[in-house]
């Protein structure tokens, strides 16, 4: 039998959720739940039951799994009430707002014996694959520094994501996959969590953060995002011992990758730099452009929801598990809280 979807917040991402299940075969959305009643009216346009109330949209015993794609603090309470009536929930990003909402949300479902997973798609763009294939081959050696930065020049955020009380600004919209990322490539444990927030056009929420994680083995990652940017700094930007990875950006097929290897550290001439002369920033020895013999990833995002049907079905492994979930919550909030301190807060693995 194939899988049956409910869907809770019909707006943007319930949208794109309906239209992308609907192209892999075995999977359809049955219903849409959503207070708003011009979102139950674009349900119906679309040809899912629609409901207004959620005691109705949970009556309804052909949905096996919800999508929860509501603004982000009415998550928790949502996947609680799923799981209470035995539909397996997968809930979008941020999961919740605070590690012991997601504590309460693993916990259902588990006494209900729900599958429970998050919507963590962003670990399925091609960017980051190049990025975690290049590392996991070690064609530029043993990594040192991981730059992972998002700027954008639209300034304004708009609607519930520039609302404290929703859970917006950018730490819990962009940060939380691009900590994922990290987290789901480097399994070393963390020893160390700096961050700096600042709001520059939105007063209420973060709409710029610069995070810097600290890793046992002394690898340094620093994760940037900001909405006021209208000089874009790479997506990626990777130091290691034997090359460097710089990927422009994620939204175009274009630059995708420039991977440069040093062939031999031999010393370079001194170069003038008008006030000063330098050898250690000049010219380099012996520096090749080096074509990675590794494939390019096609990643498919949709296997998303293939994982979550195999492990619905058949018990397999979630790709996206709650206790990674989970460790990512934890370095939100330690970043949040080192934001407040000013001081950095070591991390205690679990
Ligand atoms: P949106 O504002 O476009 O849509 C939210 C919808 O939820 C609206 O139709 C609203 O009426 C409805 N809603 C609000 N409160 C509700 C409630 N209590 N019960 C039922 N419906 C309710 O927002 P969006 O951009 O679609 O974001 C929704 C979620 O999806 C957020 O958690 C966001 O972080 C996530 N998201 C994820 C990605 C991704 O790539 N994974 C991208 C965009 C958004």
């Amino acid at each position: 039998m194939g899988l049956r979807f409910g869907i809770i917040g019909y707006g943007g991402m319930g949208g794109w959720h309906k239209r992308h299940v609907e192209t892999l075969e075995g999977m359809e959305v049955v219903a849409i739940h959503d207070i708003d009643p011009a979102r139950v009216k674009a349900g119906e346009a679309d040809g899912v039951r629609s409901y207004l109330y959620l005691q109705d949209f949970l009556k309804d015993s052909e949905i096996d799994v919800v999508i929860i794609a509501t603004p982000n603090d009415f998550h928790m309470e949502l996947a609680l009430a799923c799981a209470a009536c035995g539909k397996h929930v997968i809930s979008e990003k941020p999961v919740a707002l605070s590690t012991s909402q997601l504590d309460e949300m693993i916990a259902a479902a588990e006494r209900h014996n729900v599958v429970f997973t998050v919507h963590q798609n962003r670990r399925w763009d091609r960017d980051f694959r190049k990025v975690m294939n290049v590392l996991q081959s070690g064609e530029i050696g043993k990594p040192y520094v991981i730059e992972s930065r998002v700027h954008g020049p639209n300034g304004a955020i708009h609607g519930w994501r520039s609302k404290k009380a929703h859970g917006g600004g950018m730490m819990l919209d962009w940060g939380v996959h691009l900590i994922d990322q990290i987290l789901w490539m480097i399994k070393t444990p963390i020893k160390s969590v700096f961050c700096r927030m600042r709001s520059v056009m939105n007063l209420e929420v973060d709409d710029f953060f610069r995070l810097q994680m600290e890793f046992v083995d002394g690898l340094i990652a620093f994760v940037e995002v900001g909405t006021m940017c209208l000089e874009p700094l790479p997506r990626w930007h990777v130091g290691g011992s034997l090359g460097t990875v710089r990927i422009e950006s994620f939204t175009s097929e274009g630059s995708l990758t420039i991977l440069k290897r040093a062939a031999q550290h031999t010393d370079g001439p001194l170069v003038d730099t008008g006030a000063g002369p330098t050898r250690t920033f000049g010219k380099v020895g012996g520096v090749e452009v080096y074509n990675s013999t590794l494939e390019d990833p096609n990643p498919d995002w949709r296997d998303f929801y293939r994982n979550v049907k195999t492990a619905i079905e058949d018990g397999a492994e979630l790709v996206v598990k709650p206790e990674e979930v989970r460790k990512v919550m934890r370095v939100m909030e330690a970043s949040f809280e080192s934001d407040r301190t000013g001081m950095p807060v070591v991390f205690c693995e679990d």
